[in-house]
């Protein structure tokens, strides 16, 4: 079986999300079971220079409404090939991948990201350059949305899927867009890419795929309904057959607290005592008061609605005062970040926070925090609250989407039954949050009980195996099709 796995980010290569862990990840779980499996990603300048022996195995030129490309192949670290569209007029820049550096859209993402698109159809059509023709092509958001369309207009394509990591990003352009990028103007309609007006990346990839997933089972579910729909939900509803919620995996080399290059300790479920070093560890770097006793909660996240950051932040000083201590990671909304730091000024000692991206202090909070903080309003999986429970600290979650797949709350029947791993809430504010987590800290004060909530998250089984499994039953049914 060989399947083209088409994304804008992959870690450890390029990385803003849950999507590159899971690029990086899945590829890597079809690869172990023997599927021939080949990454594309766009050559980002931090990709071309973290790859060393790239070799160029195509030209593209005359893409309608595309500078020309070339593709380079190379290979992950761990050995994965990677195919990179190498254009450098629409890839080389400073900024991030999907903004500058001041946090605009780069205004060109239509052409970047539909180059991507396009290059992901051509290598799954009759009109591929390459030998190696894939037997399915697998899309990721609506960065390749537009690669099923294109395939769908293609002469012997290959199957697609169409994976939902994110259905509140779409990749919306002008109405012209559609034309300009060398689509069919018929296309541009109710059936097809059009959406409210305006070419949907997302929604071409979702009309004409031939099978949608999406990361969690709870997902799959609340993304039919006007809540989570994001005005797609009369589309994915109407298409429910062929939709299909597969929890993410892990990768549990990468988050492993026993091998963590990151932590100041190692330690295990059979032996936890290494934690402490690392909350030790964890105060110190952010200014907290060392208290080995004081149960210090963690949150690593992008700093937006979405993650609930609005609610952390009204929540601070009462969950402080259970007493608490927190320690905060994360980027994004400018109002956010400066609410975040003026409070961590203010609860000086009792509340650190970092904001940036960085992936070694994202595992130290991992381990050093006694519990993990993911009030999503809506997640459709989530991996945060799964890494915590590796490493033995319990998350406290709202109730939606894939933190409701991985977390069971803890009370007498979950705890019964070997179960309870986490503190769960319904109601999205402050009120919900400050009950839960005073739930986990009243727990966390009844030690006998909280090790036993550590442990049963730590035996939980978050591999890819399962997942990378699933997906291929479906890669299957395609094919027999
Ligand atoms: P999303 O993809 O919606 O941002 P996920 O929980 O699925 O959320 O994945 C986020 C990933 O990005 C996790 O691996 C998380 O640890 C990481 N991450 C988010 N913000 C930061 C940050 N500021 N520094 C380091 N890692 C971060």
């Amino acid at each position: 079986m060989r399947v083209l796995f088409a994304a804008s980010e992959a870690a450890p290569l390029i990385k803003t999300g849950g999507l590159a862990d899971v690029s990086g990840a899945l590829p890597a779980a079809l690869h172990r079971m023997g599927v021939d499996v080949r990454v594309l990603l766009p050559g980002y300048p931090q990709v071309l220079k973290a790859l060393s022996s790239l070799q160029q195995i195509a030209r593209f030129t005359g893409l309608p409404g595309y500078p020309d490309a070339n593709l380079l192949r190379g290979a992950f670290p761990n050995g994965v090939p990677v195919l990179l569209v190498e254009c450098p007029e629409l890839y080389q820049r400073g900024g991030g991948i999907y903004q500058d550096e001041h946090g605009v859209d780069w205004t060109d993402n239509a052409q970047r990201f539909g180059l991507l698109s396009k290059i992901a159809a051509v290598l799954g059509s009759a009109d591929s350059p390459l030998e190696w023709k894939p037997d399915v092509v697998h899309c990721n958001d609506w960065q390749t949305g537009l690669a099923p369309a294109y395939l769908h207009f293609a002469n012997d394509a290959a199957p697609c899927v169409m994976t939902v990591h994110n259905l509140a990003f779409q990749g919306i352009f002008p109405p012209q867009t559609t034309v300009e990028l060398g689509l069919p103007a018929q296309c541009f309609q109710m059936e097809g890419v059009e959406f409210y007006g305006s070419l949907s990346f997302l929604k071409a990839g979702l009309y004409y795929a031939n099978h949608i997933t999406t990361v969690s089972p709870s997902y799959a579910k609340e993304i039919q309904m006007d809540a989570l729909g994001s005005g797609l939900q009369g589309l994915l509803a109407s298409r429910r057959g062929i939709l299909t919620g597969i929890l993410n995996g892990i990768d549990t080399d990468e988050w492993n607290p026993a091998a963590d290059p990151h932590l100041a300790y190692s330690y295990n479920a059979a032996d936890l005592r290494g934690k402490s070093p690392n909350k030790r560890e964890l105060q110190r770097r952010m200014g907290l008061h060392i208290d080995p006793e004081v149960p210090l909660i963690g949150l690593v996240c992008r700093f937006t609605h979405q993650k609930g950051m609005d609610v952390v932040l009204e929540a601070v000083p009462q969950l402080l005062a259970l007493p608490a201590q927190m320690a905060l990671l994360g980027s994004g909304d400018a109002t956010m970040q400066r609410a975040v730091l003026e409070l961590s000024h203010h609860y000086s000692g009792r509340m650190g926070a970092f904001v940036g991206f960085d992936e070694a202090l994202s595992h130290l909070i991992e381990a050093g925090a006694d519990m993990f903080l993911m009030p999503s309003r809506f997640e459709p999986c989530g991996l945060n609250q799964m890494y915590s429970q590796r490493y033995g600290t319990p998350p406290i979650v709202h109730a939606t989407g894939g933190l409701i797949d991985t977390v069971m709350d803890c009370n007498d029947a979950s705890l019964a039954c070997g179960d309870a791993c986490g503190f769960v809430f319904d109601r999205m504010d402050a009120t919900g949050l400050l009950d839960a987590a005073r739930r986990a800290v009243a727990t966390y004060h009844d030690k006998k009980t909280w090790r036993q909530v550590q442990l049963n998250g730590m035996a939980k089984d978050f591999g890819w195996s399962q997942s990378a499994a699933a997906y291929h039953r479906i890669y299957s049914s395609l094919l027999r099709r």
